[in-house]
């Protein structure tokens, strides 16, 4: 890990000696790590400072270390490298921590939260994501609440296990699987959903946990992966799209990975020369996978005759896949390894619950 881009803090808590749980908090940056300035204007909060922020910290009987990086990003600048240095972070951290609280910008969190689900293979610690919608340093801030629940669950054990042995997305009382969740409001504090699998705990007066679609450890040793590969696109169908416009897309040489958003339960429109530019595609060894543009539901390939064309040429059905858990399930799969029948398998395989069974 590169020393001379993070800088760590140890909190003082209650903790003391024994504390009843230890928990690496990692800041990336995003509007929770956001303060207003003298004229008013959101400047990145100093991390040493959150103590004045949050003094509830102090009562916490965890101890605490935070890592945070001198340059914090807005989470639109996150991709590949990022989450492969988290999960890095997370590697080299893994042996002395209990669990793991990520601070990240809200737009991207769930690409986030999928990659690393992806990444870190044979899980059995909590890693737990949240940001807010309005800055740390503001009056109606929801970070505090999201920040101390994200902590609370991440230190939660039920037969001195870890309660969520799983990458969430913790925000606005829910606890999210994190490859089953999307941003859905840009001002509404409920800014995650995951329409496809329940929530993992609702968080009251109590943590409500919803133990039986909680991921169960196996015991295979704890995996970081350490490749992803970025030669993947999206290509989302819409009425009358124009067919030199796609055809370049889709016979680019570098492409290795497209996530085809299709109509409904896996729609796609019948015109000849998009089915022949898919079909010169999976030829030349690219992935397809098929997902739907309803954020509810599955797809199911071939039911009408507009999707049973895509079996006979290859296309891989997504199930009910996220659009976020599916290109970086894509990146996951073809950082893996160059043999595309290999790979089209390991993307129809369920990794670690990002999609249904068949
Ligand atoms: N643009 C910010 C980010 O994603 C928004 C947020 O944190 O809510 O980093």
């Amino acid at each position: 890990m590169q020393s001379d881009y993070y800088q760590y803090f140890d909190l003082i808590t209650a903790g003391g000696a024994q504390p009843e749980s230890s928990i690496l908090l990692i800041y990336t940056g995003g509007t929770i790590g956001m303060d207003t300035d003298e004229n008013g204007v959101l400047v990145p909060l100093d991390f040493e400072r959150i103590m004045d922020k949050l003094p509830e910290l102090r009562r916490f009987r965890y101890r605490l270390r935070l890592i945070a990086p001198f340059v914090p990003l807005d989470s639109s600048d996150m991709g590949t490298a990022e989450w492969l240095l988290l999960a890095e972070v997370i590697r080299a951290h893994y042996a002395e921590f209990d669990a793991f609280v990520i601070l990240h910008g809200t737009d991207t969190m769930a690409f986030t939260a999928s990659a690393l689900s992806f990444l870190l293979e044979n899980l059995k610690k909590p890693v737990i994501l949240t940001g807010s919608q309005i800055p740390i340093g503001a009056s109606r801030t929801d970070a505090r609440e999201n920040f101390i629940s994200a902590l609370e669950v991440a230190a939660s054990r039920t037969n001195g296990q870890a309660t969520v042995p799983e990458v969430c997305i913790c925000f606005s009382n829910v606890l999210l699987r994190g490859n089953r969740s999307s941003k859905v409001a840009t001002s509404n504090f409920t800014a995650f959903a995951s329409e496809n699998y329940p929530s993992l705990a609702q968080i009251g007066i109590q943590l409500d946990f919803n133990k039986s679609h909680i991921i169960k450890p196996n015991s295979l040793p704890f995996l970081v992966h350490t490749r992803m590969d970025n030669r993947v696109t999206i290509l989302k169908m819409f009425p009358s799209m124009m067919p030199d416009l796609v055809k370049a897309r889709l016979s680019n040489p570098a492409l290795r990975g497209v996530v085809l958003e299709s109509y409904g339960s896996g729609n796609f429109p019948t015109s000849p020369w998009l089915v022949a530019a898919m079909q010169e595609a999976t030829e030349r060894g690219v992935l397809l996978l098929n997902i739907s543009q309803c954020s509810g539901g599955a797809i199911s390939q071939g039911r009408y005759a507009t999707s049973s064309q895509l079996n006979r040429i290859g296309v891989v059905s997504g199930r009910d896949l996220t659009t976020e858990a599916a290109i970086t399930k894509m990146m996951f799969v073809l950082g893996q390894s160059e043999n595309s029948h290999q790979n089209r398998q390991l993307l129809e395989q369920v990794l670690c619950g990002e999609m249904s069974e068949n």
